[in-house]
Order: structure tokens, then C-alpha cells, then sequence
């Protein structure tokens, strides 16, 4: 996703949870995963190229580098693995088909607006049919105004380039990928700090 959408989600989504200075550290550790050194080579920043499993291993990982920060009051460091780890989450919703699955699931004729897509349904998060996009190398150039006119029909229907639901500019979709990534990073928030003892949920939220 766009780095002003990752911004915008963790100021709406953790705003009422956290200090100011501590939403910031969280927003710039969220959006420093799309660095171009976080981009090459690690799929499981980004739930790319149907890397769910390393993706959800990593997500795991963070979840646990932000309780053991705390535990040892370096709440630096919890803010940033808990920044990288919401950028995970948030990107499963704009580089897989998940908003896809779901909506296809809506019975005929129901009218779904954004706000009512479950970000966590159990059989949609396990779906055989579960996929994200591939990076051709040839995305790359894509990313090159003058040549993306004539990259993108290039590009199969399996690449991130058009599979993505990354910013508005994707479509009417991109509103249920940003709804589902709200409510996801909330969810993220709740799973992570619920056995926390209220010494270090306090430090955490450094409120
Ligand atoms: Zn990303």
C-alpha cells in the first residue's frame, strides 16, 4: 500500500491507544518495510509472491519481539517490531485476493458496503483459492511513468502489478482492502497486547 495509506491506518486504527510520540515511532517503522531494500527479497514484509506461511511466521515473530521488548523496558524496540508487524497484516489485504473471495461469497443481490468485510473470516484465511501477487522482474520498469502504459499489459494477471489493491487509484475494491486492513490492525492491537501485565500495557501505550 501507499505510504500516506499505512500512515492514515495506524493514526485511525491505534490513534485512541497510543501516545503521539509513540504512534509516530510505530507509522515509521510501519512504512520503513517498503524501503527498496525491504522490497527485494522479502516477501514476508509484504505478503508477496503467495509467501502466507512466512508471512504469517514473520507477523508471529514480531508479535513476539514486541512483548519481550517490553519485558525488558526497551519500548523502543517494541514500537518498531509491532510498526513492521502491522505493515505485514495491512498488506494482505491489498496484495492477495482476499477482498476478492469475500466479496464472491455475499449472497445475490446483497449490498455489502467496505465497513462490513471480515477481515479474519477462518475458511477466506485458509482458502485453497487464498492467492497474491507475483513479482515479475518486469514489474520493475513498470514503476518508470513513461514506460507503465507499456509494461502493465505485460504483465500477467497473477503479478502484484495487477493484482494490487495498493492505493484508490485500483478501484472501487481498494475501500474494501483499506476497511479490512482498519479493522485488521485493531485486531493486531487486541491479539497483542491481551496477556500483557498493566505495567507493560501502560508502557507500551505510553499514555
Ligand atoms: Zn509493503
Amino acid at each position: 500500500m501507499l505510504t500516506s495509506i499505512h500512515r492514515e491506518m495506524i493514526a485511525v486504527a491505534l490513534g485512541d491507544h497510543f501516545s503521539t510520540r509513540a504512534l509516530e515511532r510505530i507509522s515509521a517503522a510501519n512504512i520503513h518495510q517498503d524501503r527498496i531494500r525491504g522490497q527485494i527479497g522479502h516477501d514476508e514484509y509484504h505478503f508477496d509472491n503467495n509467501a502466507f506461511e512466512k508471512s504469517y511466521a514473520y507477523i508471529e515473530e514480531q508479535r513476539l519481539l514486541t512483548t519481550s521488548a517490553l519485558r525488558r523496558q526497551d519500548v523502543s524496540s517494541a514500537w518498531s517490531a509491532f510498526g513492521r508487524l502491522t505493515h505485514t497484516a495491512q498488506d494482505f489485504y491489498a496484495h492477495s485476493n482476499y477482498v476478492d473471495l469475500w466479496l464472491s461469497r455475499q449472497p445475490e443481490g446483497a449490498s455489502r458496503t467496505p465497513p462490513d468485510i471480515d477481515p479474519v473470516h477462518p475458511d477466506l484465511l485458509h482458502a485453497e483459492a487464498l492467492r497474491s501477487g507475483r513479482i515479475y522482474p518486469l514489474e520493475l520498469l513498470s514503476f518508470i511513468p513513461l514506460l507503465k502504459p507499456l509494461i502493465m499489459p505485460l504483465l500477467p494477471r497473477d503479478s502484484h502489478a495487477r493484482m494490487n489493491l495498493d492505493s484508490p487509484a485500483r478501484g472501487p475494491k481498494f475501500d474494501y482492502a483499506f476497511q479490512a486492513a482498519l479493522k485488521r490492525t485493531r485486531i493486531e492491537f487486541e491479539q497483542t497486547t491481551k496477556d500483557l501485565p498493566q505495567d507493560l500495557f501502560a508502557l507500551f501505550v505510553d499514555k
